[in-house]
């Protein structure tokens, strides 16, 4: 049994007969008295809704920050990474389905930990930037997450959102005042991919990477190509034109090999399909990397979009910044490089 306060949750709205309509994510969920969400992080006890997950962390730990992965954001630096139980997708090839599908009282152990602890962790590490809200889907611990963001922000410390981008606007609105970065997974660009695998739609997940963008935080994009399921070239080659258009040209794209989890069994995407996708995006967008690459390949270096120098070099998750100057320029011909450090 989970030791957790009981946390009301924010935006909601209160129904007869004792239901709650949750509106912090697109599903819109219903909720009968003693009931939870799809999501299984909210439950709603007497037509009050709780958050069943605040606090309750399934891991803490100190990653780096290219292992979230964000390239442009202060590389080379660590990030305190937490993460709870819960999504709000059913992604069948979740490469975390132990936790994202399972609700807080499946996991044993699990002990309330306060936003100041988190804080207080982050700090204590000289190499780490801030926290990182990622391993499941944070939107289900936004209560959580935003307390833990107010007072890492009090402290100077950055916040980092890896989310599918599956929330409402007023939420997110209120989360842009105080994230600085998001990697937002952005699994395919068809709607019926989105329904028929994830559980969702696509709109939302546009509509919160233009918000972000609008308020001028830092993205980034991952995209994980699943054989069979988002693997056609002109489908991606549209996303990658709304990308760029959209989003700018300078966003950076990380395009990652899919291994077999959960309820898919296909074989690992085979490679030339990750770089057959890499050189269509690279058409469009100044900075695309592969991602879950086998090692010593190649498409995790940083390139100035002027002359094509070496910027950052990676190999695993080792970097050097050889041609970044001081002021975030490339150091061989002055070119301004979408990089945050
Ligand atoms: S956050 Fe959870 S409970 Fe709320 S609408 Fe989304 S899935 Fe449903």
């Amino acid at each position: 049994m989970a030791d957790t306060p009981m946390h009301e949750a924010g935006y909601y709205d209160k129904q007869d007969l004792q239901k709650v309509k949750c509106l912090l994510c697109p599903h819109f969920c219903l909720i009968d008295e003693g009931a939870s969400g799809k999501c299984r992080g909210r439950i709603n006890i007497k037509g009050t809704l709780y958050s069943e997950v605040y606090g309750l962390a399934t891991s803490v730990s100190i990653d780096p920050m290219e292992k979230k992965p964000l390239y442009h954001f202060f590389p080379g630096r660590d990030i305190l990474s937490v993460g709870t139980a819960g999504c709000n997708f059913i992604c069948s090839f979740c490469q975390n389905h132990q936790i994202s599908q399972s609700a807080p009282s499946d996991i044993p152990g699990l002990r309330h930990t306060s936003p100041e602890l988190i804080v207080n962790n982050a700090e204590k590490s000289p190499s780490c930037a801030g926290v990182a809200y990622t391993y499941n889907e944070p939107t289900i611990w936004y209560e959580y997450m935003y307390d833990i963001a107010i007072r890492a922000a009090e402290h100077n410390l950055k916040n980092v959102v890896v989310s599918n981008g599956y929330i409402n606007s007023r939420p997110l609105d209120k989360l842009l005042e105080v994230v600085d970065a998001f990697n937002i997974d952005l699994k395919s660009f068809s709607n019926r991919f989105y329904r028929d695998v994830s559980g969702g739609t696509l709109a939302p997940v546009k509509r919160t990477m233009k918000a972000i963008r609008k308020k001028g935080l830092h993205l980034e994009i991952t995209h994980l190509v699943v054989p069979g399921l988002n693997d056609d070239e002109g489908e991606f080659s549209v996303m990658a034109d709304w990308i760029a258009g959209e989003l700018g040209e300078d966003t950076a794209l990380h395009i990652s090999r899919c291994f077999p989890a959960w309820r898919l069994s296909d074989p690992p995407t085979p490679l030339p399909v990750i770089e057959r996708f890499c050189q269509l995006a690279g058409e469009r967008l100044n900075y695309v990397y592969t991602g879950n690459m086998p090692p010593g390949s190649t498409g995790s270096d940083t390139e100035c979009p002027g002359c094509g120098a070496m910027i950052i070099k990676r190999s695993g998750y080792r970097v050097d910044l050889p041609g970044l100057d001081q002021s975030g320029r490339c150091r061989f011909c002055s070119e301004t490089v979408a990089v945050v450090a």
